[in-house]
């Protein structure tokens, strides 16, 4: 152990630059002492973006900073680069797209805290278990099978809509509390919604052509 390890330093993140091979804090995405580009660190799509864990992001905060990130990788800064920071700025690139499009959507936002607390989202049987949900979906695909004009559809996607914003509240609410359970129960209900919401666009698409 070194003396910094035992003085509880930043030792233990340091990790040396594949390019002139002296230490750097793993976090950094650039060599502190060559400025060579860095592998990305797998982290959780929160830090990927320097964002706190919480389900209550603010996605303006969450698009500047992805947008600030994102510029250190542009394809034009490496243009005359060698390929292999060619191909490390692409990866960082990559996992900041992917961080954002998970972070920006409510639904897998909360799925990817849920992971994070060590209680991830069951597949398709957890909900089936839900009577109130499986009532719900029977009755939101009978009234969509039964709309006969573009009316109808929208009201029921009114109604869908509605109901989504009340249960992101109620999974806001759920994390606030810490109650991973309710979380659970609310974002199964959650993606039941975002896939009616699929169903709602396609049937407004056949209506539209009829
Ligand atoms: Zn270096």
């Amino acid at each position: 152990m070194t003396e910094e390890q035992q003085k509880g330093g930043p030792a233990a993140d340091l990790a040396p630059c594949w390019s002139c091979h002296g230490s750097v804090d793993q976090r950094a995405s650039f060599c502190h002492g060559c400025g060579t580009i860095q592998p990305p660190r797998p982290v959780d799509h929160f830090s990927r973006l320097g964002l706190s864990q919480s389900f209550d992001l603010d996605t303006d905060q969450v698009e500047r900073n992805y947008f600030s990130f994102q510029r250190h990788f542009h394809p034009d800064r490496f243009a005359t680069r060698p390929a292999r920071e060619k191909q490390l700025s692409l990866q960082h690139a990559t996992d900041l797209n992917e961080a954002y499009g998970i972070l920006m959507a409510p639904l897998s936002r909360a799925e990817s805290l849920l992971a994070l607390k060590g209680a991830p989202l069951e597949d398709e049987g957890a909900a089936n278990r839900d009577p109130e949900l499986l009532m719900e979906a029977m009755e939101a695909r009978e009234a969509l099978a039964g709309a006969a004009n573009s009316e109808d559809v929208e009201a029921i996607d009114a109604q869908s809509r509605q109901a989504c914003d009340g249960c992101i509240e109620k999974i806001s609410q759920a994390f606030a509390d810490d109650d991973l359970a309710a979380a659970q129960r609310h974002c199964l209900r959650l993606r039941f919604l975002a896939k009616l919401g699929e169903e709602i666009r396609r049937r407004k698409g056949e209506l539209a052509r009829t």
